[in-house]
């Protein structure tokens, strides 16, 4: 169920100028260039025309004629994903002993049917015995990890312990750490580059909040998250994005798969326009905020929609195993429009 209004803009702004210093130089005639997105296991060469600076100026159309916002973006953004599905199960603070069991023990006996990467973030005490007793078709994650080495931080965990008991993963920069823990932009890239120098992946989480999209700026909020990030890291290859509107997180208001397409598109082509276009198709953005067993398939058909992060339906075996199924209508739009 979509509750907020599609008319509600997602806020284009400029973004051309170079956030990190690492911008690709954009070249006078378009720059080709293959990725690929594994279906079922084999991969399927895709060949993607990426120009450079149609965004730029078809921003600056939007700017002046003030129509075009959403379908525009999307038009622009031909910098497509080229990933593997990825679906994040946040646990948050949920659960005892018996219920994880069980909770394992339901994942445990779901059937995947495609090829998809899936990482479960339990409460961080549980986390060894997660995966310890989890099926190996998923993987293990932590919900955050400090900003540096260890030593006086009471309360925190460093990426340095995740690496030493074997987790891979670790969510970074979600919107309750950001509200509640008082996680700044810049906070949360310098704790993104921590942890990606001791050799963890990193779901790192944007978003905006309501009154930031009523008020037009949904893409300013997130580039500006983005770029925090930018500006501390130059490999992004264990990085994936996910974008969570703050609006929908934990409300049952989902976004409809346009808006979500729409903020994926713009935050693949600010990649593109400030990272390069070939980290721009690499990177796997999942959208995260009320994804549940009913929405998830539509949402999927998103092409920029690479995977999600789920909260509340993750903690139930059998939807969660149907939202990671959904990655097969992902393939399948896919597939269709190489
Ligand atoms: C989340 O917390 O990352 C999240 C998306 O929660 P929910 O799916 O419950 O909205």
């Amino acid at each position: 169920m979509a509750l907020v209004a599609s008319s509600l803009s997602v806020g284009v702004v400029a973004h051309g100028a170079s956030a990190t210093g690492r911008r690709a130089t954009p070249t006078a005639s378009a720059p080709m260039f293959a990725g690929f997105r594994r279906v079922n296991g084999a991969p399927a060469v895709l060949t993607r025309d990426v120009e450079a600076n149609s965004m730029v100026s078809l921003q600056a159309s939007v700017r002046a004629t003030g129509r075009g916002g959403c379908g525009a973006v999307r038009m622009a953004a031909q910098a497509r994903g080229t990933g593997k599905f990825i679906v994040g199960g946040n646990w948050k603070c949920n659960g005892n002993m018996a219920s994880i069991k069980s909770l394992v023990a339901d994942l445990n006996a779901g059937a995947v049917n495609c090829d998809v990467d899936i990482v479960c973030a339990p409460p961080m005490v549980y986390l060894p015995m997660v995966k310890n007793s989890i099926d190996s078709k998923f993987e293990v994650s932590a919900q955050n990890c400090w900003v540096s080495s260890g030593g006086a931080f009471t309360g925190e965990i460093s990426a340095e312990m995740l690496v030493d008991a074997g987790i891979p993963w670790v969510i970074l920069g979600h919107s309750e750490r950001r509200s509640l823990n008082g996680e700044s932009n810049e906070f949360v890239g310098q704790k993104v580059a921590y942890a990606l120098g001791k050799g963890l992946s990193v779901m790192a989480c944007i978003g905006e909040s309501l009154e930031q999209r009523e008020a037009g700026e949904t893409m300013n909020v997130c580039y500006a998250q983005l770029k925090a990030i930018a500006n501390e890291i130059s490999d992004w290859s264990k990085v994936v994005i996910a974008y969570e509107p703050v609006w929908a997180i934990g409300t049952g208001k989902v976004a409809t798969p346009e808006q979500a397409q729409d903020v994926h598109a713009g935050v693949r082509a600010w990649m593109r326009d400030n990272v390069s276009p070939e980290v721009a198709s690499a990177v796997r953005i999942q959208y995260g905020g009320s994804v549940n067993a009913g929405n998830c398939e539509e949402l999927a058909m998103q092409e920029d929609i690479d995977g999600f992060l789920v909260g509340g339906a993750s903690l139930q075996g059998d939807a969660f195993i149907t939202i990671c199924n959904a990655a097969q209508a992902h393939y399948d739009v896919v597939k269709a429009m190489a």
